[in-house]
C-alpha cells in the first residue's frame, strides 16, 4: 500500500457521500417545535387565507364612491348603520348609497362596502360620520385569499422550516407537521494525547477540541450528536468503539488518525470492518479525510487539526446531511465582500481560508490549520476552486458566514 494517500476533487468526493446518504426518515412533530426540521411534505391550505375580505385599520367601512373628493375643508357626510363585531358576520347589514359602519381592524367587510377609512379621518356627529378623506376601491382591505389560496400549495418538501412558518402552517390548518427525523450522529475523537476539557492536560497532552466542536455544530444544524469519548491509538478499542458507534448512529465521524502515519489507523479499521471508499481529497486544509462505509452506516475520517477537520464537517460532511434530511438547499449564510489583499492558492485543490469581514471587506487571516485562534476571530471562509491559482486584492467574494 502506498504511504502517499491519492487524493479525489472536492466534487468526486461531494458525490460519493451522496450515493451512500442513507434516505429520509420521517416523523411528526407538534408546529411549536417545527422551527430548524426539514420538511417531509407538501403543505397546502385548507382554506382561504383570510376566509373573508377585511379591514386592515380601526374605522369606517365605506363605499370608495361615496368618498370621492372627500378632503379636511369638505368632508363626505355618511349615516353610520351599524357595527361590526369581530369574529361575526351580520349578513343583514348591507351599506348602501351614502352609508357607512364602523369596522374593526380584521372585522369583515360588510356587503355593499368595498373600502375602509381610518377612524383618523373621520368625525363623529350623532349616526353622521364626516369622513376627510377619499378611500379608493380596495384601500384598507385584504381581500379574501390574498395570503394564500385554498389547496395552493404554500411550503414544499425539503424546506428548512423557521418559526414564521409556524404561524403560517397553522393558519392553514396544520397542527402537526411531517418532518425529517433527525441523523443520529456518533463523534470519536481518537489519540493517545487527547485529554476532555475538564482535565488539565499534562506535557504532550492536548484536550479534546473537536468532539465538542462537532457536536455543537450538528445539534444547531438538526441532528442529534452521540459522544463516544477519547479512543486511544490501539487497534482493539478504535475496532470496538466504531462496531458500537455504528449500530447505534446513522452516521460517525472520527477524528484525528486519518492520515498514512504509523499510528493513523481510521483507514484500515474501517477497511477491516468494511469499505473505504476515499482516501485523501484535494482540499486544503483537510486532505488527510476518509469516506467509507461500515454496514450501510457512512463512516467518516476528519483530519485531527481543529481547523481542518471543520472545514471538512462544512465541505465534505454536511452534504451528506443534507441528503439525510432531504433538505432542498444547503443551510449556508453568505456574504459578498471585497478582498482586502492577495491570497495565493496551489492550483489542483480546493481551498478554504478564514476571514474576518467588515464594512463589506474580506481580510484573510492565514493561520496553520494547527491553530485554534483563527476558528474564532474569522466570520467564515472563502473557497477558492481548484482551478484557480489564488484570488486577486480588490475581487468580490463569497464568504461562507459561520
Ligand atoms: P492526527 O490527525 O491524529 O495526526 O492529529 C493531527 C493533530 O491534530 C495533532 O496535533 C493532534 O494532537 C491534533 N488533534 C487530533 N485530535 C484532536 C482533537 N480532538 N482536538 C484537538 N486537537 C486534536
Ligand atoms: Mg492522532
Amino acid at each position: 500500500m502506498s504511504r502517499f494517500l491519492s487524493v479525489i476533487p472536492v466534487a468526486d468526493a461531494v458525490k460519493a457521500v451522496e450515493r451512500i446518504a442513507p434516505a429520509p426518515q420521517a416523523e411528526t412533530v407538534p408546529i411549536d417545535a417545527s422551527a430548524g426540521r426539514v420538511l417531509a411534505e407538501d403543505i397546502r391550505s385548507d382554506t382561504d387565507i383570510p376566509g373573508f375580505d377585511r379591514s386592515v385599520v380601526d374605522g369606517y367601512a365605506v363605499r370608495s364612491a361615496d368618498t370621492t373628493g372627500a378632503g379636511d375643508s369638505i368632508p363626505a357626510l355618511l349615516r353610520c348603520v351599524g357595527r361590526i363585531a369581530m369574529g361575526n358576520l351580520d349578513s343583514s347589514l348591507v351599506i348602501g348609497n351614502g352609508e357607512c359602519a364602523y369596522i374593526p381592524t380584521g372585522g369583515i367587510l360588510p356587503q355593499g362596502a368595498d373600502a375602509a377609512v381610518m377612524v383618523e379621518y373621520t368625525e363623529v356627529a350623532g349616526d353622521t360620520i364626516l369622513i376627510r378623506k377619499a378611500a379608493s376601491h380596495g384601500e384598507n382591505i385584504i381581500r379574501k385569499d390574498e395570503d394564500f389560496r385554498s389547496g395552493e400549495r404554500v411550503f414544499s418538501t425539503g424546506r428548512r422550516l423557521t418559526p414564521q412558518d409556524a404561524g403560517v402552517l397553522a393558519a392553514c390548518g396544520c397542527a402537526d407537521v411531517t418532518v425529517a427525523k433527525k441523523p443520529v450522529v456518533g463523534i470519536i475523537s481518537t489519540g493517545n494525547e487527547l485529554v476532555p476539557a475538564n482535565v488539565v492536560p499534562g506535557p504532550g497532552q492536548v484536550r479534546d477540541a473537536n468532539a465538542p466542536m462537532l457536536a455543537a455544530w450538528l445539534l444547531e444544524y438538526g441532528c442529534l450528536p452521540r459522544r463516544y469519548g477519547i479512543v486511544k491509538d490501539e487497534r482493539e478499542a478504535f475496532e470496538a468503539v466504531i462496531t458500537r458507534a455504528v449500530a447505534e448512529c446513522d452516521v460517525v465521524l472520527l477524528s484525528g488518525g486519518s492520515s498514512k502515519d504509523d499510528r493513523d489507523m481510521t483507514a484500515s479499521v474501517i477497511a477491516s470492518q468494511g469499505e473505504v471508499l476515499v482516501h485523501g481529497i484535494a482540499l486544503a486544509p483537510g486532505k488527510p479525510t476518509i469516506i467509507g462505509t461500515v454496514g450501510s452506516t457512512p463512516v467518516f475520517g476528519l483530519p485531527g487539526h481543529p481547523a481542518s477537520a471543520f472545514v471538512v464537517l462544512i465541505a465534505i460532511v454536511r452534504p451528506l446531511l443534507d441528503r439525510m434530511l432531504g433538505q432542498s438547499e444547503p443551510l449556508v449564510r453568505t456574504v459578498r465582500a471585497t478582498l482586502s489583499e492577495n491570497i495565493p492558492s496551489q492550483r489542483g485543490r480546493e481551498e478554504y481560508v478564514r476571514v474576518k469581514v467588515k464594512d463589506g471587506i474580506a481580510t484573510p487571516l492565514f493561520g496553520k490549520s494547527g491553530l485554534l485562534n483563527t476558528l474564532v476571530r474569522s466570520q467564515g471562509l472563502i473557497r477558492i476552486p481548484a482551478g484557480f491559482e489564488g484570488l486577486e486584492k480588490g475581487s468580490t467574494v463569497d464568504v461562507i458566514l459561520w
